[in-house]
Formats: C-alpha cells, structure tokens, sequence
C-alpha cells in the first residue's frame, strides 16, 4: 500500500448512544479530503455508528474502526469478537496492540503479531500500536523497546505484507497524560522506525503510513503533522468533541 494521511479516533471505553448522534450532527459539515478519518468506538457502537455515516452521506468521508479483535475466527471464545463479524459489518479497521491492551490485558507483542495477521487474512486494515514506557525512554532503551514489538509483526506476516500495516507510535507517558511527545521528539522517533525497517525494505519503509499518538490536540496536532515522517495521528481524550476532531482532521 502507499503512504496515506489517517488521523483516527480511539473512543476507548467511553462514548454512549449519545456521543454517536452527537458526532454524526458534529461531523456532518466534514468535507472530502486526502485525509483518511476513522472512528473506533467500542464494540456496541460500531453497527449504529457505521449505520449513521453512511445515512448522513459521510462514509466517503469517515470509515469505522474497532479498537480490538480475536486472532480467532470462531468458536468457544467467551467475550471475543472476530474479524469474521467485523467484516459482516462492514468494518475496515482495527487497532491493535494498544499500550492498554499490553499493560492491563497482558497482550504480548507475540499476540498482537497474531492479531494483525488475522486481520490482514481477513482483508481488515490493521492499526498497529507501539510505544515506550517513561522508565524505559529514561533507561535509554526506546529503539530496543520499539524493535521487539514491531520484529515479531514482521516475523509473522513477512516484510511485504508490512506495508499493509498502519503504524501508531504513541509513547505511553503521553498517552491520556496531555503530555504530548514534542514535535521534535515525535520526529525523531518515527525517522527510527522508518529507518528500522528500511533495513528490512526500503521501499515499504517509504510507503508505511505513521501515525503519532498520544495527548494530541488542537493545539499541538498542526506542529507535530508538519513533521516530515508523521503521516496523522491517533487521537484519544480530544476525539470526543467533534469541534476538535474536526480542526485535527484538517491539520493532517
Ligand atoms: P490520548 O489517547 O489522545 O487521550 O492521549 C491516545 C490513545 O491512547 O490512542
């Protein structure tokens, strides 16, 4: 795949019935532009959420993304969901590997490996998180860190396949803290990864699609989109207001 422009809303466990109607009036004046926006709220919402996009004549404009999927296609999975039923709903994104996934739900970067392939079989287009503790940037070890969760990825579905893979950097002490990366810090880190998997392949180095999150907002999300190897964002707390989305959708 080529490189795209993305900035994608990661609900979490928020957002109700309400927040969908209210996103959907909020977002109605959105206007086509190379910017890919994604909307991931939980599980309840996507069906009405991707209802109400495409009634309001936006699916042109907005696609639904779910924040997290089984590498499993079916069978005795309590509390799971497949890629299979996010495709019967028409669904066209997933995240995965979410640093709240990793630390509180004890995702490895081996699981998140099987997740993206079973997205990728499934013809969903993965969003894959990666990101450094504070204790771990202090110790100096954010290349190794960012290395050991994306080479298992790579390991698994294979060089090629990567460049189907949308990449969110999102540094876990900037995560909800409204301690956003600078714009510079942010720079330098995606140059890393771009350049870790240049070693791997040049040209799916050039194509991959990098995002930045965490603490992005408003105010911050033209400086850090201005960077040279930042290609959007993931965006948390700031996606709830549709007001803001929409002035961080067209910063990208
Ligand atoms: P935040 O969350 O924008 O609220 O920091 C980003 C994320 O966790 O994806």
């Amino acid at each position: 795949m080529t490189r795209r422009v993305i900035v994608a809303a990661n609900w979490k466990m928020n957002g109700d019935s309400a927040l969908v109607d209210s996103m959907i009036s909020g977002l109605s004046d959105m206007e086509s532009s190379n910017v890919e926006v994604i909307i991931c709220p939980s599980f309840p919402y996507l069906s009405d959420l991707n209802q109400k996009i495409k009634a309001a004549d936006l699916d042109n404009i907005i696609q639904v993304g779910s924040q997290t999927v089984s590498k499993f296609v079916g069978g005795a999975h309590t509390g799971e969901v497949s890629t299979t039923m996010l495709n019967d709903l028409s669904i066209k994104y997933v995240i995965v590997g979410h640093s709240e996934r990793r630390s509180v739900y004890n995702e490895t970067s081996e699981q998140v490996a099987s997740k993206v392939h079973a997205v990728l079989d499934a013809g969903l287009n993965p969003i894959l998180c990666i990101g450094e503790t504070e204790a771990e940037r202090a110790d100096g070890k954010i290349e190794s860190v960012l290395l050991s969760q994306i080479q298992p990825v790579i390991d698994e579905i294979g060089i090629e396949r990567f460049s189907d893979v949308v990449i969110s950097y999102e540094p876990v002490w900037a995560i909800g803290t409204g301690k956003a990366a600078s714009s510079a810090m942010a720079q330098e880190t995606h140059y890393f990864i771009r350049q870790l998997i240049a070693k791997q392949s040049k040209q799916v180095a050039a194509n991959i699609s990098l995002l930045y999150g965490g603490s992005v907002n408003a105010a911050n999300c033209e400086e850090l989109f201005a960077q040279p190897d930042i290609d959007g964002g993931l965006v948390g707390g700031a996606s709830l207001q549709a007001e803001q989305f929409k002035i961080i959708c067209s910063a990208a």
